[in-house]
Formats: C-alpha cells, structure tokens, sequence
C-alpha cells in the first residue's frame, strides 16, 4: 500500500485535506467552509479526512496543519484568529492528534506555505529563502539554511505586521502602517475607494489594472511599491537566495511583481538588490502540500495520539 502524509489548511473562509505523496503531488482533496466556531472546525476536519480515507487506498504517515493565523510551534497551541471564535490557547495540534489517531504537526499556514514552495515549488534548490504570500492579509516564512526559521517566539516572518508607516492607516493588529494595510488585497480596495471614489475588491482594481485602466494601474503601483520596501528591508537583513511570493494578488503577474521588483532594487544597497524576485508555483494547492510538507519535515510542533 502506497504511503501519503496528510494536508490539512485552516483558512478563515475554508478548510481543506489532502492526501499528498512524499514528492508533493495531491492524491485526492476535500474542501469545505470554515464553520464560525472552533469546535465545528475541529469536528469537520475530522469530517473531511474520513471522506479521504474512505476513497483512498492509502495509509498515512502523519498530519500536517496550517493554521491561518498565530499559533504557538513549542507549545502546539492556536494564540488566536481574527475572523471566527474559540481558537484561542486551543491545543489543536493535540485534538487533532488524537481525533486522527496519528502524530500530527501544527504550523502557522504562512510558514507551511513558504515550506511547500520551498521543497516542491518556486524556491526548489534555495537554501535560504523568503517568501511571502499577498491575499486579502499578508503573511511570510523565513527559510534559512534550508530549514524553516520560526523563532524565539514563533513570531518570524511575520513581515505582514512590518511597520512601514507609523503614521499610516489602523492594521487589525492594533499597530500603525503595518505592510498588511498598505499592500494587501484589502488594501487595494481601500485605496480604489480613496483615491478612485470607486467600490470595487481588491481583485477588481487588478483586473481593470491588467485591462490597462491607468487609476487602478496607480494604486496596483503603490502597493507593489510598499511590498518592494518591505522587502528590501527584509532583504537587508536575512539576504536570502530567493524571494517567492504567492497568494491572489500576486497572481496579478508581472503588472504587480515588476513594480515589486523596482521598489526593492531602489531600496536594497549592495548586491542584494538583485535578489530575484519569483512567483509561487504551488497555486490553488498550496496551502495543503504546505501542510504536508511541514509533517513530512516535523517543521512544526509535534503531537501525538
Ligand atoms: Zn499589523
């Protein structure tokens, strides 16, 4: 019988499993909405990977987890979650473990993210490696020497929360001018109101910018221009091998990652400036083989049945 590690990603709107083999291809997926409650979340993943298990001649080595939001990669633990209730201090590395009757690795979903793109995407064969994903939030990983650098606190690569400007607009973090206001797909929103007086999503403003219309290319600009100072801050300090960068709005394409690439060779002294800047490859799937990964790494915290 075939072996597979399982990908469990725990967005705000949506949870999805996978079964992933060891070289990161997607076996089979389920998908489902993200129910307000932790406890419901708990309940359907558990629901999801029965729905795998049923159709899957396969056995599984281990679970892995990315949590959309802080978790805790020593004690295993969610710190919280912005959109639904009840995942403060939740051991869900521990609950799952047990539901799932095998060892299971928690992780934060932007680190599993910059961990899969790492050994199955754009950052193959970069032994350090920032990556940063550009949704609707903004979250990062830092990978040095091959290997995912979570922190003293597992707080790295949280550039999402870099200030940039502190006197800038309010960040759902209670901070000022966080990059997550400036660069985000929320962001662009917000600027298209204030600047255009026009209501569109953040999607919107890029397709009108891909169709060419010259406001919504401005505001595209701006953001990619903050993102590009935030890298070169990053840059500055970590110098890693490669920058990736993944989520919706960098599926904009070079209408968004060109002005990046500007704002950081400007703001970058020395031969970091030329750092290249890449899209992610994983795509839509992501988030699951980022899972998997961190269980096939034991990037995370550990738990066991
Ligand atoms: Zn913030």
């Amino acid at each position: 019988m075939a072996t597979a590690f399982l990908g469990l990603d725990v967005g705000n709107t949506r949870l999805s499993a996978a079964l992933v083999s060891r070289d990161g291809r997607v076996l089979a997926l389920r998908r489902g909405e993200a129910p307000p409650t932790a406890d419901e979340a708990v309940e359907a993943l558990v629901r999801l990977t029965q729905e795998l298990m049923g159709q899957a001649d396969t056995a599984l080595e281990a679970a892995g987890i990315g949590f959309g939001g802080p978790v805790d990669t020593r004690s295993g633990e969610v710190r919280g979650s912005f959109l639904s209730s009840g995942w403060e201090g939740l051991p869900l590395g521990r609950l799952m473990a047990e539901r799932l009757g095998m060892a299971t690795w928690l992780a934060n979903d932007a680190d599993a993210g910059g961990l899969g793109e790492a050994r199955f995407g754009a950052g193959r064969g970069a032994s350090s490696l920032l990556y940063v994903n550009v949704g609707t939030g903004i979250g990062g990983a830092v990978l040095l020497d091959g290997r995912l650098h979570v922190g003293a606190t597992s707080s790295a690569g949280e550039i999402g929360h870099m200030v940039l400007s502190p006197d800038g607009p309010v960040c759902e973090c209670g901070k000022r001018g966080c990059l997550q206001v400036l660069a985000s797909g929320t962001a662009i929103a917000r600027r298209a109101r204030e600047r255009l007086h026009r209501e569109m999503t953040g999607r919107e403003v890029g397709e009108a910018a891909l169709a060419g219309d010259p406001q919504a290319l401005e505001v595209i600009d701006e953001a990619a221009w903050w993102l590009g100072l935030a890298l070169a801050n990053a840059a500055q300090l970590l110098d890693p091998e490669r920058i990736v960068i993944g989520g919706g709005v960098a599926e904009l394409g070079e209408v968004f990652l060109a002005p990046v690439r500007a704002s950081h060779c400007t703001h970058t002294l020395g031969p970091a400036a030329q750092t290249p800047i890449v899209p992610a490859e994983l795509g839509y799937d992501a988030g699951v083989i980022g899972a998997a990964a961190v269980a096939m790494e034991g990037a995370g915290a550990r738990s066991d049945p």
